[in-house]
């Protein structure tokens, strides 16, 4: 069986070099080309195609495919054409995994770093071996030695990485929720929820399928899953009178987390009740979770300038994240939105922006949230900044002690940064430059 890696990021490296590893026959390609790819083709030792069109499925049976690649690429229409089988990085890693490790999979619109990292802080404070892998963490492909002798894999896995799955079967398949994002790499909204969906399939009944009581994609299908479900927020299990409570059981009073937002509280409650499910006790759950801190770029305090505090939420790049973010603040917030321009609908913000003292749209997609906001008839808090630089100081112009300057820009970050992080690291840096000013200008 020959296959071909298409797309060579780190997924496709790591893909490559696996299948070099278990003796099978592989080619590997990507659609563009240049320096970079050139030397990771050679570093790779196999036989290559930068540049690629259609002509590399000449003999192939199947392709492994990057996450970065779109379905409309014309390599995959045509191996769709052919009959030529597709499978995502992480589908093949499971493949050459084999049937001896139990996986937790985690998928969602938001929240999956999240919710994989508070899996993962409990099952370290349970002394459990496992691996975490995925998505934003590392390729499953290059890991595979460590996650086969952990026996137990933490799997990030995006819809990008769902599309390309069939059947998985996951011992634990937790959907967090399912709000409009990336609809520059779906086809339609039907298709990402039924891309997220998938992480259920191929179920057995002794499997866990964990959703979101608040999330309508997973709530509905609840009923027609394989596996043994549990909504997150019904019945017994939710936030109960000030506790996170699984199944009955108070885990954690909600007052006593070092990270704030009822949407961090029903990850947690996903994080538990995965853990519970892999044999984990209760207090070393509760111990987990206590010691918890959110990653970086995620509600991040990052600067207090004479009483105006600045929280780098850059990690925020959709409307829903934004919700979260402005649903768990209760100060007046000067809110600076916008970005790289993936055409996503904000109305999700609005029942928000009451709180809101002004909403500096910046970036790419500046223009046009100002114009949308504007619609809405919120006009009078709206301005229209060129950058992020420029917003950040006009927030210091116009915020008043007590406030929060929130950057949670509901867009990607490509129009003026290498990626999230450095975006929240520009932000932090342009806040902290701020310090002593703040006074005066306020
Ligand atoms: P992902 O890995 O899915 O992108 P992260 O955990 O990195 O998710 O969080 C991304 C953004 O979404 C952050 O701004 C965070 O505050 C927000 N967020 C995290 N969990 C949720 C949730 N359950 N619902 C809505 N927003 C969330």
């Amino acid at each position: 069986m020959k296959t071909l890696v298409y797309g060579l990021g780190e997924s496709g490296v790591a893909a490559t070099r696996a299948l070099l590893e278990a003796g099978e026959d592989v080619i590997a390609a990507d659609a563009n080309d240049g320096e970079r790819l050139r030397a990771t083709l050679s570093s790779l030792g196999v036989e290559g195609t930068l540049a690629a069109g259609p002509e590399v499925l000449d003999g192939v049976d199947r392709v492994v495919v990057s996450p970065g690649v779109r379905p409309s690429d014309p390599v995959l229409g045509a191996a769709e054409d052919h009959g030529i089988p597709t499978i995502s990085e992480v589908a093949l890693g499971l493949e050459l995994l084999g049937p001896g490790v139990r996986v937790a999979a985690i998928t969602g619109t938001n929240g999956k770093t999240t919710v994989a990292d508070m899996l993962h802080r409990v099952l370290e404070a349970a002394a459990v071996p496992h691996a975490v892998a995925g998505n934003s963490w590392r390729a499953l492909t290059g890991c595979l030695d460590e996650v086969g002798s952990a026996g137990l894999l933490v799997l990030e896995v995006s819809s990008f990485q769902l599309h390309y799955m069939t059947e998985p079967g996951f011992d634990v398949a937790a959907l967090l929720n399912t709000r409009p994002d990336h609809m520059d790499w779906h086809a339609s909204f039907d298709e990402y929820r039924r891309d997220k969906l998938r992480v259920f399939d191929g179920q057995g009944r002794e499997d866990l399928a964990l959703a979101s009581a608040g999330d309508p994609v997973g709530r509905e299908a609840v009923p027609g899953l394989s596996g043994r479900p549990l909504l997150i927020g019904e019945g017994d299990t939710g936030i109960l009178d000030g506790a996170l409570t699984l199944r009955g059981r108070p885990i954690v009073r909600a007052d006593k987390l070092p990270f704030a937002g009822t949407h961090n509280y029903e990850n947690a409650l996903f994080a538990a009740a995965a853990a519970e499910w892999l044999g984990v006790e209760a207090e070393a759950i509760r111990d987990g979770i206590l010691a918890y801190r959110l990653k970086p770029h995620r509600l991040e305090v990052v600067a207090d300038n004479d009483g105006v505090v600045y929280v780098d939420d850059s990690k925020a790049t959709n409307p829903a994240a934004v919700a979260a973010a402005l649903g768990g603040l209760d100060r007046t917030v000067v809110l600076i939105l916008g970005g790289s321009e993936k055409n996503t609908d904000f109305s999700e913000i609005l029942p928000q922006l009451g709180k809101c003292r002004a909403v500096l749209c910046q970036g790419e997609a500046g223009p046009r949230l100002a114009d949308f906001l504007e619609g809405r008839g919120y006009g009078d808090a709206v301005e229209r900044l060129p950058d992020l630089g420029s917003a950040v100081s006009r927030a210091s112009d116009v915020a008043r002690a007590g406030d929060v300057v929130l950057l949670s820009p509901g867009c990607a970050s490509f129009d003026q940064f290498a990626g999230y992080a450095e975006r929240g690291e520009a932000f932090a840096d342009l806040a902290r430059a701020l310090a002593g000013r703040q006074g005066v200008a306020g």
